[in-house]
């Protein structure tokens, strides 16, 4: 049982892992500016023997170790715009200006600090262990998950000319479930894809008391925000998955102002492209439809933007991974997963090699603890068993194809 050996020698890395893990919580970085993590990184993996390189923002460590299948594990290692609420001892006290010039309080509010510390650790028992493998590992962090950027980024860097070429990508994410120590999987559709769209309706200022002189934005925005309510309900197939959602309705500053425009800031989700496509054509339909019946004399402006893609796992890698965590970890840590509302990048990279992948769940949070979703100011995953279980995790997918 070589891969129990290796999972056994992780002993040796627990403490430096909790350190490193704390330490990164309190130094997020936002997205697209990971900058100090991404050199943190660089340095250890090159402490370890890989071959380092620094593209598109993230960083990829290669592990050369003779004939076999090349497989590729990434972690994303971004933080979001939240002020920490967790009362941790090691919470980030961290503000940084984001891309858009603002300062803005950092949190790594999503756990991609628990995914840099289990990449870490499984690059680490990898290299300690190569006598138990055969093949290339291709260790891959990647920037910018939280706006959809990182993946294109390195894509666009040139990644897969500077790297081999890998059979099978891996990744995975923290979450609120299973409980923590156990992971979940799931064959097909798992993750939503998901866009947003930023709409700026041109209407016509006028003052509050002479509404015929105006071309009112703020009612032809609110037409719009009820009519989209009907895209799901009845255009939709009802055995298909959407989520339409207005998250932001902004116009005016006065009772007495009626204000010449106004924004919505529209974010969807599917578990298909096609239909993905529908619903973004119905907005725009629905859209101008109603800047047109309202007497606009400007064409609205719709803008598509973190547009992210589906995540749908292979089948044939998810029962082969599936069965090598039951093997490992033991059935009782194993669960089947349920499709997933929330949305990754990640599959940017094995699409664009057209290669299958797998992207699997794991637990943060302790029974006897409170459990607060990925992006909550309170989100404080529990150290361990999060920790192991995740480097386990990590270690058994890729060794599930490296190993001898
Ligand atoms: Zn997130
Ligand atoms: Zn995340």
């Amino acid at each position: 049982m070589s891969i129990q050996q290796v999972l056994q020698s992780l002993d040796g890395i627990q403490e430096w892992q909790e350190e490193t893990y704390k330490y990164l919580h309190a130094h997020p970085e936002l997205s697209m500016q990971e900058t100090q993590t991404a050199q943190f990184i660089f340095e250890t993996l090159q402490g370890y023997g890989y071959q380092t390189q620094l593209i598109g923002g993230g960083v990829v460590g290669v592990l050369q170790n003779g004939d076999g299948p090349t497989v590729l594990f990434r972690a994303d290692m971004d933080g979001l715009p939240i002020k920490e609420k967790t009362g941790l001892d090691y919470a980030s006290q961290v503000v940084m200006k984001d891309l858009n010039g603002d300062m803005v309080p950092v949190m790594h509010a999503c756990g991609h600090d628990v995914h840099i510390v289990a990449g870490l650790g499984a690059a680490w028992a990898l290299a300690l262990h190569l006598d138990e493998w055969q093949g290339t590992y291709i260790a891959l962090f990647q920037p910018g998950e939280e706006i959809a950027a990182g993946a294109k980024a390195m894509i666009a860097d040139g990644l897969f000319e500077k790297i081999p070429h890998p059979q099978v990508a891996l990744s995975q994410h923290v979450l609120t479930e299973p409980v923590a120590g156990k992971v979940g999987t799931r064959s097909g559709s798992f993750l939503s894809s998901a866009a947003s769209l930023s709409i700026t309706i041109y209407g016509q200022g006028a003052h509050g008391s002479m509404p015929h002189l105006s071309v009112d934005p703020i009612v032809i925005g609110s037409s719009i925000v009820m009519k989209l309510q009907t895209i799901v309900s009845r255009e939709m197939d009802p055995f298909q998955f959407a989520v339409v959602s207005v998250g932001s309705f902004q116009a005016g500053l006065k009772a007495n102002i009626i204000p010449d425009t106004a924004n919505l800031q529209v974010n969807i989700r599917t578990y298909n492209e096609k239909v993905q496509q529908q619903v973004l054509d119905s907005i725009k339909r629905i859209v101008h439809a109603e800047c047109e019946a309202a007497g606009c004399t400007t064409s609205p402006k719709i803008k598509v933007f973190d547009y992210y893609p589906l995540t749908e796992n292979d089948a044939k890698i998810t029962a082969e991974v599936t069965e090598a965590f039951e093997t490992y970890l033991g059935k009782e840590r194993v669960v089947a997963y349920h499709p997933m509302t929330a949305s990754e990048d990640f599959s940017y990279i094995p699409q664009a090699l057209n290669i299958p992948y797998l992207y699997w769940g794991f637990g943060g949070f302790t029974e006897d603890q409170t459990s607060y979703a990925n992006h909550n100011p309170k989100f404080a995953p529990a150290i361990q068993p999060t920790l192991r279980t995740g480097t386990e995790a990590a270690i058994i997918a890729v060794l599930c194809y490296l190993g001898k």
